[in-house]
């Protein structure tokens, strides 16, 4: 009788244990998506199709043994997903986050749907990190990075793992070379910055929904990506944007040149808090 009780604890117990999912959501990385204009966030087909995609990661979070999904509307500013159209089991997150991402709420975790590569990145569609117009390069340590690295970074130090990418096949790329277990689903290839091969809208949800689903299951085999201290953030500005003698009074910062700036950080978090970009 008490190993009866003592099973069905144990079984409780695995039942109640949460499962919660932070997904990053971005445009430029939606199938059938390619081109600049249609990253507008009032774009109507945009959203049709950044949606559809975010609602089908959605029920395959929920398939997979999710118990929260918490869905964060990253594309430029934050104005393109709507309460009205997203899976009515999730919720949405909105607006401008802090440093941390709400990492510090230690979700099971983290996904990127829409995503694309970083900035310089041969075959990558608007490929860019963080902003296309404001930044032409940002390295983590010497090496080249983006969104997908520096926000698997920020998850890892927190220890959530990021266990599921949708996006085109550079992004893909990208994820997997950091963290290799992670479930990928290419919705589309890049010929060029403005050039793609696309699955249809329905192929790609299809496609999302199987491998969201899959990746749940693998919860607990993938690892966070924790980056070792000490850790330097540099900011390559573009053109427009030199960097001013307030610049090189930022705390940990170096000047490198007119428009590259140098955070230095004991971890990943601290060069990340100075460096903000
Ligand atoms: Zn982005």
């Amino acid at each position: 009788m008490k190993l009866i009780f003592l099973a069905l604890a144990v079984v409780v117990g695995a039942v109640a244990q949460p499962k919660t999912v932070f997904v990053i959501t971005d445009a430029e990385g939606v199938a059938g998506v390619c081109r600049q204009d249609q990253t507008d966030p009032k774009d109507t087909e945009m959203r049709q199709l950044l949606t559809g995609e975010i609602n089908s990661a959605v029920a395959g979070f929920f398939d997979g043994g999710a118990t929260d999904v918490f869905v964060w509307d990253g594309h430029d500013g934050s104005q393109t997903l709507s309460a009205l159209t997203i899976d009515s089991r999730a919720h949405l997150v909105m607006g401008e986050l802090p440093v941390s991402m709400l990492m510090d709420r230690h979700f099971s975790a983290a996904a990127f749907v829409g995503q694309h590569a970083r900035a310089n990145t041969r075959g990558g569609v608007m490929a860019h990190s963080y902003s296309s117009l404001g930044i032409q390069n940002l390295l983590m340590n010497g090496e080249p990075v983006g969104e997908i690295e520096t926000r698997t970074a920020l998850a890892g130090w927190f220890g959530t793992p990021v266990i599921f990418l949708s996006g085109d096949s550079a992004a893909a790329e990208q994820l997997k070379k950091i963290d290799p277990d992670a479930e990928t689903a290419v919705v589309k290839e890049g010929i060029d910055n403005y050039s793609c091969i696309s699955l249809s809208a329905e192929a790609a949800r299809r496609l999302i929904h199987e491998r969201a689903a899959a990746a749940m299951a693998r919860i607990g085999q993938i690892q966070p990506y924790r980056v070792a201290g000490p850790v330097t953030i540099q900011i390559e500005y573009t053109s427009r944007h030199a960097l001013t003698p307030d610049d090189a009074l930022k705390s940990g910062a170096e000047i490198v040149d007119a428009r590259t700036i140098r955070f230095h950080g004991k971890d990943f978090l601290e060069a990340w808090q100075r460096a903000r970009p």
